[in-house]
């Protein structure tokens, strides 16, 4: 892999990200992949997938982790149903996450991630601990597998997120940074949070978003890259200066309009090419 390949959010079945066609057609070079159904999480599968990959020169750089019944209608409807963070939930998507860890080392891929969902935000709430707990536990299974766990970005603040991190306490936790979800969220202005975190980011994806009216309430807007309020000049620029070398994945998560998904992906490639010969040396 070169510094800074391009790659796209990719799904094998009827996942958000694109086609693994779309990504070869694009010639772009790398995928994260969001995780197929557990039906599809087979031993033949996962060999199948891995040779068509080989087959088209696409690296595999994480396996991301998503759960029925989750749902980003608005922001207190994520609140209750997305990630680890759901009690009602957590003990059963905690062994489906560990199953798609086990299906990301059949695809020979070091990297599992996840919205983890909104972590309390008082360190001495239970719950708090519970998913603490629930993490440490997830990590210790990737650590088996020879995994590190990347955290989305989005729910958290990135003193939230580096708080979180610290107090699980483990040395394979990193995050994969969306500079669009701290805008659709309303946690922060993403250059000064990825700043923060620094090192810890390990992935990133390259999305683009506007600010809401009312930032943390309701929902910002996605929108096409370059044409949101991140500023990719300064986002990649900054990437630079905290050391990030890794891949820059697209995302752009509009399966039911394929063609529109699949041209703004093109020009998203097109734009991240000509940023990265002029950013990076
Ligand atoms: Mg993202």
């Amino acid at each position: 892999m070169s510094d800074w390949d391009i790659g796209v959010f990719a799904s094998i079945d009827a996942g958000l990200g694109v086609h693994l066609d779309v990504a070869r057609e694009l010639g772009i070079p790398t995928i994260q992949l969001h995780a197929p159904h557990q039906e599809t999480r087979t031993a033949e599968a996962a060999t199948r997938f891995l040779d068509q990959l080989n087959q088209q020169g696409i690296i595999l750089t994480a396996v991301f982790g998503g759960f029925a019944g989750e749902s980003y209608a608005d922001i207190p409807t994520v609140e209750q149903t997305v990630g680890l963070v759901p009690s009602s939930t957590r003990d059963m998507r905690l062994a489906e996450m560990k199953e798609i860890s086990d299906f990301a080392k059949l695809l020979q891929c070091g990297v599992i991630a996840l919205h983890l969902g909104f972590v309390p935000h008082e360190t001495s709430d239970p719950e708090y601990l519970s998913v603490v707990t629930v993490t440490r536990d997830l990590c210790d299974h990737a650590q088996k597998n020879g995994q590190n766990l990347h955290l989305e970005t989005g729910q958290e603040t990135a003193e939230g997120l580096l708080q979180f991190i610290s107090d699980v306490d483990r040395d394979n936790l990193f995050v994969n940074f969306d500079p669009a979800n701290m805008i659709l969220y309303g946690t922060g202005e993403p250059i000064e949070a990825l700043e923060k975190i620094g090192p810890l980011v390990k992935s990133v994806h390259c999305k683009d978003a506007t600010w809401s009216e009312n930032p943390g309430i309701d929902w910002g807007e996605e929108k096409p890259l370059g044409e949101g309020q991140v500023d990719m000049h300064r986002y990649l620029s900054a990437l630079k200066s905290i050391g990030y070398r890794g891949p820059l994945t697209i995302e752009r998560e509009i399966p039911q309009e394929p063609i529109r998904q699949k041209s703004e992906i093109k020009h998203a490639a097109d734009l991240l090419t000509q940023l990265r010969e002029q950013i990076l040396d």
